[in-house]
Parts: C-alpha cells; sequence; structure tokens
C-alpha cells in the first residue's frame, strides 16, 4: 500500500522531466514518514483474551455479601478455566466451551444446572456455539436432559450438517454424539424451586419487576476469545427467563441476535432476550464495526447506549486484536476479563 503513491509520482515526474536526486531523497522521506506512521497507527494483537459474563440485570448492591462474595469467586474461578486453557497455547474453541460449562456446573447461574423454571415448573435450556473465522455455528434449544447445553451447539457446530436443532431432535443428536443427558429434575435445585413457586409459579414474565427478590432471575453466561492462532470464538447458554411460556425461545440461540462471531468480533449477549432478537443486536454490533470502521468501544456504545433501550440487556465482546468491552444499561452484570499482557478484571456492577 505504502509503494503505490511513490509509483504513480514517479510515473508522473517520469514522463514530464528527469527525475533529479533531490526528488529522490525527498520521496524517500515521505517513505520513511508514511512507514513510520503506519506503525504507529497499527493495532497491537495480544496473543489471547478472554471475557466471559454471568448475566444482567439488577443485583442490588446491599445483596448478601456471603451471596455476592460467592459470584465473585465463582467468576474467578471461570475465568481460570479459560484463561489457563489460552495460555498453554490452546484454542479459543475448548477455552469458550470450558468456561461455560463451568459456569453451567455451577448453581448460582441461569444455565445447565442453575437453570430458571418456566410457567409450568421445568427447566428448558438454549445455548450457542460460534466460530467467527469459518462462519459456522451450533444452536440448540428447549433441552431438558442435557447437562451441557454448550458442548451440545459445538457438537451441532462440528458434526452435523445443520446449524439448530429444538428440543428432542436436539436430544437424539446428543445420543448420536455421546453428549450426557441427565434426568431433567438434575436441574430443580430445590431452593431455586421453592422461590419460584412461592414468588413466581402463575404469575407470568414482567420485565419491569426488578425488586430484589426477583433479580435472582439474572444468570444467563456467555463467553468470548481470541487465541494465539487467531480464532475468534463466542458461546452463549441459558435457562431462559423465568416464567418462560411453552416453547418460547430467546434470543441466545438464534445466531446474531444473543450469539455471534465473524473475523472480527466475537459477541455474547445477556438480558431480556425478546429486545435483544428484535434488534438482532450480537450481528448490529458485528455490523456497525465493519461498515462504520469504529472501534470495539465505538460500536459497544452505538448498541447499548443507542440502540437498546435503558434496562434491557448487557453485552461482551472481544476482537480480532484481543480488546475488550462488557457493558450493560441494567445496573448490573457478573462479568470477567483477562489477555497476555496481564489485563485482569471481575465486575458485578456498571461502574
Ligand atoms: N437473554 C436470556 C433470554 O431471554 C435471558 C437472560 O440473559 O437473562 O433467554
Amino acid at each position: 500500500m505504502l509503494q503505490a503513491p511513490f509509483f504513480v509520482y514517479f510515473i508522473e515526474i517520469g514522463e514530464t522531466k528527469k527525475v533529479h536526486m533531490k526528488n529522490y531523497l525527498t520521496l524517500l522521506l515521505i517513505l520513511l514518514i508514511g512507514g513510520f506512521i503506519h506503525e504507529t497507527n497499527a493495532q497491537e494483537t495480544k496473543k489471547w483474551a478472554i471475557a466471559l459474563h454471568g448475566g444482567a440485570g439488577y443485583y442490588p448492591k446491599d445483596s448478601p455479601s456471603e451471596r455476592t462474595q460467592a459470584y465473585m469467586e465463582s467468576l474467578e474461578e471461570a475465568l481460570a478455566v479459560g484463561t489457563e486453557i489460552l495460555e498453554n497455547g490452546g484454542s479459543a474453541l475448548d477455552a469458550v466451551e470450558a468456561t461455560i460449562q463451568y459456569l453451567e456446573n455451577n448453581e448460582l447461574y441461569n444455565a445447565g444446572r442453575g437453570a430458571v423454571f418456566t410457567a409450568e415448573g421445568k427447566n428448558e435450556l438454549d445455548a450457542a456455539f460460534m466460530h467467527g473465522n469459518t462462519l459456522n455455528a451450533g444452536a440448540i434449544t428447549g433441552v431438558t436432559t442435557v447437562k451441557n447445553p454448550i458442548s451440545l451447539a459445538r457438537k451441532v457446530m462440528e458434526e452435523s450438517n445443520h446449524v439448530f436443532f429444538a428440543t428432542d431432535g436436539a436430544e437424539t443428536f446428543a445420543d448420536q454424539t455421546d453428549v450426557e443427558r441427565v434426568d431433567p429434575l438434575y436441574f430443580r435445585v430445590e431452593e431455586k424451586y421453592e422461590r419460584w413457586k412461592r414468588r413466581n409459579a402463575g404469575q407470568g414474565y414482567n420485565h419491569d419487576d426488578t425488586s430484589s427478590e426477583n433479580s435472582w432471575k439474572m444468570g444467563t453466561v456467555g463467553c468470548v476469545a481470541v487465541d494465539s492462532d487467531g480464532n475468534i470464538v463466542a458461546g452463549t447458554s441459558t435457562g431462559g427467563m423465568t416464567n418462560k411460556q411453552f416453547g418460547r425461545v430467546g434470543d441466545v440461540p438464534i445466531i446474531g441476535s444473543g450469539t455471534y462471531a465473524n473475523d472480527l468480533v466475537a459477541v455474547s449477549a445477556t438480558g431480556w432476550g425478546e429486545r435483544i432478537m428484535l434488534n438482532v443486536s450480537a450481528h448490529a454490533l458485528a455490523m456497525h464495526m465493519k461498515f462504520t470502521e469504529s472501534t470495539l468501544e465505538e460500536s459497544m456504545s452505538y448498541l447499548v447506549d443507542d440502540l437498546l433501550n435503558p434496562k434491557e440487556a448487557g453485552f461482551i465482546a472481544v476482537d480480532k486484536y484481543g480488546n475488550i468491552s462488557m457493558r450493560t444499561n441494567t445496573g448490573s452484570m457478573f462479568r470477567a476479563a483477562a489477555d497476555s499482557e496481564g489485563m485482569k478484571e471481575i465486575g458485578i456492577w456498571e461502574d
């Protein structure tokens, strides 16, 4: 690219008059300065970077301190799972899957074991997995017996000719690919079930209710990562919304809504699924970055501050250079991030 102006200049002056030594020296100087500016502007690419979320919503600052501590510790442990893989040269695909598996196995979160209850008191799980470099993805919805839905979503991506399997079909595919299935009661964490019966049974979902007892509904999980080979990956897993109606599918398994990755950026969403879906949010961020040539942070601001309404959603994203952005407009989002340069962050509230 730097040689093009030199070439044009050379032809122009060569056709009209003799090229003197002075002209060469001027050109050389221009090239050197151009090269220097080019170098200074070049994005530094980190070897690896990872971010995760454990759901966005309203988590009061005066929540019981043991509970807050349990969240902080589990976020740290989840981050360590993914970080260890990336530090040892492992792939972003493995880091994202293992990090989400950890969160799915932790009943604090609304994914896997700790999934919230539907209006009928069941647990119906959704997940999606996407590899940005190949634009390949896998997703599942409405499963009731798959222990780690994120692993099934990855299998759909890697071992099927399709992208999205629902309910019984997804579970048949789990059997074909040796993904562990469990009794549906595995997902009924008694404490959560009793609380749901007391406070929510038959109420229907009310997004505007941010009273502290309903703040427990936060907890969808997601992870985005880029590795030293340049693989860029996004994954998300959820039990959906408390009291969701029969057959309701949220944003999480819909590629481009709650989960998306291309060769530029990987995104995972959490929050009010219907709103995230209607704004095709994860894809919107990626396209904003691509077509406006904005930075990740600028495109994230567009998504969180302009496209979505306040109190609707939170997102984590990593770009191919290893830049990370984690933003919510709901007041809080359980989140953590780290990169190869030693950055490490764990947080809950917006500030
Ligand atoms: N977005 C998820 C859903 O609508 C819920 C959440 O992130 O809390 O299914």
